[in-house]
């Protein structure tokens, strides 16, 4: 039964999630003189980019950073005129492997690296150079990730670091994961690093980046004529089609658009779609599976590690430990702050765990790796669970891919996992906006 409340709307186009990709997106619709209503579940705007306050400055739920090509991103900066908030850093990397704690930000380190022989850190250094100078990824679709650093590294390199990684992100699904997502992260990391190959730069900015998410919400609200409508807190719950457009129903009533865009995961799409008929393109919702992510953020009176990003190749509950104080000066938020995150399926028993175990399970992770660590331990700043955070690339997905523009006129879909050959990301989810929003002034039928 349809609901109609007071606060009905009836617009131009309805944007389904305010993380970047639907904020991005609502940007360029106004900029083009579109009514735009961007409904949002969270009571914060930013997805997986948002963040909370902490003392005079904020700080994300989860860790992000940006690469020096994300030029999708660093564009959006200069159009908000917030481009001086954009600080490059130098961090230092860790690895820790079978009970060894290792430096791996520099090639050389990789070479000092005694997990494996040397011959093999030689191989595995040559991957990875390698992987950088190729363009056409095409070829890669055909090969699984598991086969492709085999077949490069060889099979101690590969059990010994790159099945751990993929392991720890991936889970069950690691062996089915495409060579084009690790040559991806190959490539994005070696397009960060300078000509030597021996620093990387990663990009943070000042008061994070949920500044940039405050900055396109300020610029979607300034508008004399109220071109665009934020609603937070209002989930919706099924997208159904009419003669004239679209009706959006909501646990708050039910709004009317002549175009929809949902900016969330194809299986959220899959599920608000129920009852249209989409034909073959509903099979594509469910080729990519998702793993879900926990993030725990904490505070400590004392640096914990000597590194930013400490990827963890051993059994633990967390896959890497993120060291946000060794990126930028501790100074700036008061304590040393420090991020555990593991991903994992939604039926796995630590997903359906409360916050309190969840935390308790982590925090002995970390004391069984830096013991000194537990004396200086504060509190607990945040813990998010995140269902959608990576999508699981198959081989040939530029075959299995699913389109911005479905099969009903006027419905779109934004997800992290049309980004193909590049993997999640800010910038990447700024640009799909971008070529979703181009989607809908193209059609020219609003
Ligand atoms: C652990 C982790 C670390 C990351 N680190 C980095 C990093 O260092 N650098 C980087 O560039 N990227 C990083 N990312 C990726 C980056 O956060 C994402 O690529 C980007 O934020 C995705 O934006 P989006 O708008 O496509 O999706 P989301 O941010 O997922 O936005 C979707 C929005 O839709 C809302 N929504 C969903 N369903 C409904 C519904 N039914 N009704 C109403 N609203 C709904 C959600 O609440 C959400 O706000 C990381 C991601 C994770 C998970």
């Amino acid at each position: 039964m349809l609901r109609y409340t007071e606060k009905t709307m009836d617009v131009d186009v309805c944007i389904i999630g305010q993380g970047l990709t639907g904020l991005v997106a609502a940007l360029k619709l106004k900029a083009a003189g579109r009514s735009v209503l961007l409904l949002e579940k969270d009571k914060m705007s930013g997805g997986l980019a948002g963040d909370m306050p902490l003392g005079n400055t904020r700080i994300e739920h989860i860790y992000h950073h940006c690469f020096a090509n994300d030029f999708s991103l660093i564009e959006l900066l200069y159009t908000l005129d917030i481009e001086d908030r954009l600080q490059w850093y130098e961090p230092k990397n860790g690895l820790f492997s079978n009970g060894h704690l290792y430096s791996f930000t520099t090639p050389l380190d990789l070479l000092s690296c005694r997990s494996i022989s040397l011959p093999d850190r030689i191989r595995t250094g040559l991957t990875v150079l390698q992987a950088k100078r190729v363009n056409d990824w095409k070829p890669l679709e055909h090969e699984t990730a598991r086969d492709y650093l085999v077949r490069r590294s060889g099979k101690t390199a590969y059990e010994r670091i790159w099945q751990p990684l993929l392991l720890a992100k991936f889970g069950d699904d690691a062996d089915s994961v495409s060579a084009v997502w690790i040559w991806n992260k190959f490539k994005v990391r070696g397009a960060s690093r300078d000509k030597s190959q021996r620093a990387e730069k990663l990009g943070y900015l000042k008061d994070g980046f949920g500044t940039l998410v405050s900055a396109i919400v300020e610029k979607l609200k300034a508008d004399d004529e109220k071109r665009v409508t934020l609603m937070n807190n209002v989930e919706v719950e099924a997208i159904e089609k009419t003669k004239t457009g679209f009706e959006i129903q909501t646990n708050d009533g039910t709004h009317k658009a002549k175009q929809v865009i949902a900016a969330v995961a194809a299986p959220m799409f899959n599920h608000l779609t129920k009852t249209l008929d989409l034909g073959t393109y509903r099979d594509l919702l469910n080729v990519t599976k998702y793993k879900a992510n926990i993030c725990l953020l904490l505070s400590f009176d004392r640096q914990v590690t000597p590194y930013y990003w400490t990827t963890i190749c051993d059994d633990l509950p967390f896959v890497v430990i993120v060291e946000q104080t060794n990126l930028v000066a501790k100074e700036v938020y008061g304590s040393h702050l420090l991020y555990l995150s593991c991903y994992l399926d939604t039926s796995d028993p630590l997903w359906l765990k409360n916050d309190d175990e969840i935390e308790a399970q982590f925090l002995a992770g970390l004391w069984s790796l830096f013991p000194d660590a537990e004396g200086s331990f504060q509190k607990k700043l945040s813990l998010i669970r995140s269902q959608y955070a990576q999508p699981v690339i198959p081989t040939l997905y530029s075959q299995k891919q699913p389109g911005i523009r479905t099969p009903i006129e006027g419905l779109y879909l934004a997800g992290m996992s049309q980004i193909y050959p590049e993997d999640r990301g800010l910038n990447y989810a700024i640009k799909l906006g971008k070529d979703v929003a181009k989607a809908v002034l193209e059609k020219n039928d609003v």
